[in-house]
């Protein structure tokens, strides 16, 4: 991607990190099992060269109510910077919320009136140095901006714009996963800490602006029962240790590092362990793999005579993984609500 970032040198960094948008807060919960590194090695100033790092998340906060939300009305207001603003959730289409609101974190101290989600990004997102969107739905949309969704709830990119770029100069940084992997969220932090403080060079991001060297694979490449795949062994339900094609599995068209990876510490990792892969980390997720038990596309012509039909197998992925990785259209920020929604009570917008 084309962007130019600057090169500061700071050595104290606020992490303000909202799961105020449509979350389960699983990122949260997530990232408190990563290991490289882990939460605390970065808190504490155990990694050479790193910022200190002050962050506000309110799962894993001591304050509550006003005195957890003074830090991001300070940053608001520009006494908090430098800081990194982390995303978790969807952003809901505040446009288009009739008399209320879909969601908010804290009250107007001279109102007391609700603060929207989409106000605090208004507010934080173009002070933020870097804004990191944890998780697939604050990256995308996910699970809640699937088809027939009524909040028109969108990723932070939709909501922001392609053309949004941070007071560092960064654009925004998605790191997906439905939870997020905890070391990639991690080393992604890692990063922005690292060339916030002048000692990294700019965050390399691919198209869809994920950390390459975390996305770059698909699953089915780091896949322990990819060996089953090349011989056509397939298995015909979930109690074999055989390649998951035909009971459903993604992994093919999928950019995920889990089979590398595992799920936390090493262990796990989707078809590894038994789990087809429903396409989690994807733009499309989840409407463009569903069904999930469906064959996938490929499925059918994984045969023996694999070896013959490679190349033909090779470019329909392709086609497929180019499909995967687009949004659908209805996940946007205009004022119109797009998602096939229909009320199923009277009073419904
Ligand atoms: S189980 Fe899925 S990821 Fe693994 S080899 Fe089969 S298709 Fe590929
Ligand atoms: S393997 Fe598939 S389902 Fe599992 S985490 Fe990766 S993208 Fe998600």
């Amino acid at each position: 991607m084309g962007f130019e970032p600057m090169t500061p040198g700071f050595d104290e960094v606020h992490v303000l990190w909202t799961s105020e948008g449509m979350s389960c807060d699983g990122d949260t919960v997530s990232v408190t099992a990563a290991s490289l590194p882990s939460l605390e090695d970065v808190l504490l100033g155990a990694i050479p060269g790193l910022p200190k790092v002050h962050l506000h998340n309110k799962v894993l906060a001591y304050e509550t109510g006003d005195d957890f939300t003074a830090a991001f009305h300070r940053a608001a207001r520009g006494e908090l910077e430098p800081f990194i603003l982390v995303v978790e959730g969807s952003i809901p289409n505040e446009k288009i919320n009739g008399e209320g609101y879909w969601t908010s974190m804290g009250n107007d101290p001279d109102t007391g009136e609700p603060i929207t989600l989409n106000t605090w990004l208004d507010r934080l997102a173009p002070r933020a140095w870097a804004v990191v969107a944890v998780g697939t739905c604050a990256a995308y949309g996910g699970i809640h901006a699937m088809a027939g969704n009524p909040t028109g709830c969108m990723g932070l990119v939709d909501y922001l714009g392609e053309d949004f770029r941070s007071a560092g100069g960064l654009p925004v940084v998605n790191v997906p996963g439905c939870p997020v992997q905890p070391d990639n969220f991690m080393e992604t932090l890692l990063w922005v800490l690292h060339q916030a403080a002048g000692l990294a060079p700019v965050i390399p991001l691919d198209e869809q602006l994920r950390p390459t060297w975390l996305f770059g694979k698909t699953v089915h490449e780091g896949c322990d029962r990819a060996a089953y795949y090349e011989q056509g062994d397939f298995a015909k339900d979930y109690n074999s240790p055989k390649c998951q094609v035909k009971v459903g599995c993604w992994g093919p068209v999928v950019n995920c590092n889990v089979t590398k990876r595992g799920w936390m510490d090493g262990v796990g990792g989707c078809p590894n362990v038994g789990g087809i892969c429903i396409g989690c980390t994807m733009p499309g997720f989840p409407d463009k793999f569903m069904p999930f038990m469906d064959e996938p596309p490929g499925g059918t012509v994984s045969t023996a005579a694999m070896a013959v039909y490679g190349p033909v197998i090779r470019t329909l992925r392709s086609i497929t993984n180019v499909s995967a990785n687009r949004e659908p259209k209805w996940r946007h920020n205009q004022p119109a609500l797009t998602s096939g929604y229909e009320p199923r009570w009277s009073g419904g917008h």
